[in-house]
Order: structure tokens, then C-alpha cells, then sequence
């Protein structure tokens, strides 16, 4: 039984999962500082791959076992949930009206509104 099969799994991925999550953030430079939490909480992301993906590499180089990757991907993963406000902004729900938020909401805006509600507070802030 191999025992670094995930970690030689993650080793022969390369860098693509890292590529794949930067180039994500790289699409959230349209929506500029509307963007900008959940554009931090993608680059978390693509940290703790990086991560991981290092910690398998080392794993796979100095002949240790997965029990290493799990341990250490759990850590990551503790962290992440302790700064979880900060990691997973998400919200399914709009923050004001508690109706489903689409997708391209729910990932790159950062007011967790609407379409009705972001053009009612968009309204009020114009005419105060
Ligand atoms: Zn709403």
C-alpha cells in the first residue's frame, strides 16, 4: 500500500491549482473595491493551496506519510475557520431582504445585496 498517494497526487497537480485560484482573482479586478473582501478571501484561498500543495511536496521529498498532509491540512484548515469572517464572506441570502442572492453576488459582492435592494441603497446614498 502506497502511503504518499495524496500527497503524490497533489506533487503531480503542480502549481494548476494555484494558477487556477489566481486567475479566479484575477477576474475579481472588474468589480474593483465592491470586490474587495471577497477578493482578499480568494487569495487566502489560493494561500492555503499553496499551502498544502508545498507541505505534499515536502511530504512526497522526505518519504514521510499522508498522515502528515492530513494533519497539516487540518491545521490549515483551523485557521481558516478561525478567521472565517474573513476567509468566507459568503452569504447565500441577501443581507436585507433575506432573498436568494445569484451566484456572481454570492462570490464577488461584497454588500451581500440584492439587485433590488443594492439600487434602493444606491438610490437613498445619491439623495440623502
Ligand atoms: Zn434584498
Amino acid at each position: 500500500m502506497n502511503t504518499l498517494k495524496i500527497s503524490s497526487l497533489l506533487l503531480d497537480a503542480g502549481l494548476w491549482p494555484l494558477i487556477v485560484l489566481l486567475v479566479i482573482n484575477l477576474t475579481f479586478r472588474k468589480y474593483g473595491k465592491a470586490a474587495a473582501v471577497k477578493r482578499m478571501a480568494s487569495l487566502y484561498h489560493a494561500i492555503a493551496v499553496f499551502i498544502i500543495t508545498s507541505l505534499a511536496a515536502l511530504i512526497v521529498k522526505w518519504q514521510l506519510t499522508d498522515l502528515y498532509l492530513g494533519l497539516g491540512t487540518v491545521l490549515v484548515i483551523g485557521i481558516m475557520v478561525v478567521f472565517r469572517k474573513q476567509v468566507f464572506p459568503y452569504q447565500r441570502t441577501c443581507a436585507a431582504c433575506s432573498a436568494q442572492l445569484d451566484l456572481k453576488t454570492i462570490y464577488y459582492m461584497d454588500d451581500n445585496l440584492c439587485p433590488r435592494c443594492r439600487e434602493e441603497r444606491s438610490g437613498t446614498e445619491e439623495h440623502p
